[in-house]
């Protein structure tokens, strides 16, 4: 089973349109798209990726979000709104972790799409939801995903977490890919996964100064050269000031880049 991934966009939240947002497309043989966070910037990026032929008629079936922050759930009203009223056949598929889901309508979308048309809306009549465990796998068009809890924030109230993904064939349950999503830098949990998987893709911030939300480049760089020759970095700030390759990395994904998995 082919794994496609596609970035829409490698940047930070707060980003420019030379890099977007970094939301993702996970495409099968047959052509359907699942789409790897929805941030606020989404209705350019999925525009500028079908300005190219080989995407030019992606349906986009499924959504899984890793967690709350407007540059991964941002652009879910606009993806809401115009699937409902599109004549597209049936709701999208929502995938994201339980409590996450709860928080994605209740915390977020609610206050912008709770009422249509003199229609008092739920979260169902958009999406079709499917409500996940922690560390639970789930499985779409011939693909599995394990959800990998990433610390993300640290907080008075306690931790905020992103879900970040194994992927691979549901057949065979190898893992191919792993995607960190938004993280903290976490050498424990990179050492387990990294030789379960052919690549990673990592969140990498490159400003001067460290907030301590996202893995920076300095950090990744003290991690065993035999993890760092798997990885591939992403969600950077714009104009990084780093030599990936050099430093024993795969690169820094470009946006529009793809990548094609067995
Ligand atoms: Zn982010």
């Amino acid at each position: 089973m082919m794994i496609g991934i596609t970035f829409l966009g490698v940047g930070s939240a707060f980003t420019t349109q030379e890099y977007y947002q970094s939301n993702i497309l996970i495409t099968t043989a047959n052509g359907k798209s699942l789409l790897l966070d929805c941030g606020s910037d989404i209705r350019f990026s999925i525009r500028e990726i079908k300005s190219r032929k080989e995407y030019s008629d992606i349906v986009i079936d499924a959504v899984y979000i890793s967690h709350c922050h407007s540059d991964h759930v941002g652009g879910l009203e606009f993806l809401a709104v115009t699937n409902y009223f599109s004549d597209r056949r049936g709701k999208l598929k929502l995938f994201a972790e339980e409590n996450l889901l709860w928080s994605l309508w209740n915390e977020t979308l609610k206050g912008l799409i709770n009422c249509i048309q003199g229609k008092s809306m739920q979260i169902d009549d958009y999406f079709i939801c499917n409500p996940l465990g922690d560390n639970s796998s789930f499985k779409w068009e011939g693909l599995s995903f394990t959800l990998v809890k990433m610390p993300h924030i640290a907080y008075d109230g306690g931790t905020k977490y992103s879900y970040g993904l194994l992927i691979g064939n549901s057949s065979t349950g190898k893992h191919t890919v792993f995607i960190s999503t938004d993280t903290q830098f976490q050498p424990d949990t990179l050492s387990l996964l990294a030789p379960e998987v052919e690549v990673i893709f990592h969140d990498c911030e490159t400003t001067p100064f460290k907030t301590g939300v996202h893995a920076h480049y300095e950090e990744l760089l003290s991690l065993p050269v035999a993890i760092r020759n798997k990885m591939w970095l992403y969600h950077y700030n714009p104009d990084p000031a780093y030599d990936p390759v050099t430093d024993g990395f795969k690169g820094f994904v470009a946006k529009g880049q793809d990548f094609l998995f067995d």
